[in-house]
């Protein structure tokens, strides 16, 4: 799957929001945002000029999909999925974005980020209820039982990672139990477990045009 490969920052300062791309240093004073918090590019610094309706339902999915590390396909495909279940479609949408297990991995903090996560994933690193999962995006399942394989227990990246997970704090619809390297997803997430800013109504209206 094509993937973006450029500078992350770029993108939070594109978004004008922090996306958390980035592990550690996002919570650092080296963040390019917090350093330099106007647009990238040669007009970056010149006055952000009124959106229009189009221009802030596609920066509004833009960041969505940037916070995960979707390419515009893939995204799109959950999107239709959304539409076609029951209940709310943005809702869906992001229930299913945040139940991929890359991201799982990610908020259990087996990785400092979404790349490093999908990274993990694809290397065979974890187990869901027992067996062998190198799939990012599976989507897990309540009661679903997510753990690092006993011989990837030392890998530096997840150790570091798991090391500093009490700055991020795991969402209320996960349970960490850290010494074992394991994690249990206790429920779907609801609407209100979401922290950054998303105006999911937005992707659908773009969507829906
Ligand atoms: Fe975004 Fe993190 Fe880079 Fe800050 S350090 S701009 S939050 S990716």
């Amino acid at each position: 799957m094509a993937r973006y490969t450029g500078p992350v920052c770029r993108l939070c300062r594109r978004e004008d929001m922090k996306l958390f791309l980035k592990g550690d240093r996002c919570y650092t004073d080296k963040c390019g945002y917090e350093r330099r918090a106007y647009a990238p590019g040669q007009h970056g610094q010149a006055r952000r000029r009124k959106q229009s309706d189009y221009g802030e339902q596609l920066r509004e999915k833009q960041k969505v999909k940037r916070m995960y590390g979707l390419a515009e396909r893939q995204f799109r495909g959950y999107y239709y999925k959304a539409l076609r279940g029951r209940g709310v479609t943005g809702e869906n949408l992001l229930v299913m974005l945040e139940r991929r297990l890359d991201n799982v991995v990610y908020r259990l903090g087996f990785a400092s980020d979404h790349a490093e996560a999908r990274q993990l994933v694809r290397h065979g690193h974890f187990r869901i209820n027992g067996k062998k999962v190198n799939i990012p995006s599976y989507l897990v399942r309540v009661k679903d039982i997510i753990e690092v394989k006993e011989k990837s227990r030392t890998i530096t990246r997840v150790v570091d990672s798991l090391g500093s997970i009490e700055r991020r704090g795991v969402p209320q619809w996960l349970e960490l139990e850290k010494e074992a390297f394991k994690g249990t997803v206790k429920s779907f997430p609801a609407r209100e477990d979401f922290t950054l800013p998303i105006r999911e109504q937005l992707i659908v209206e773009l969507y829906s045009k």
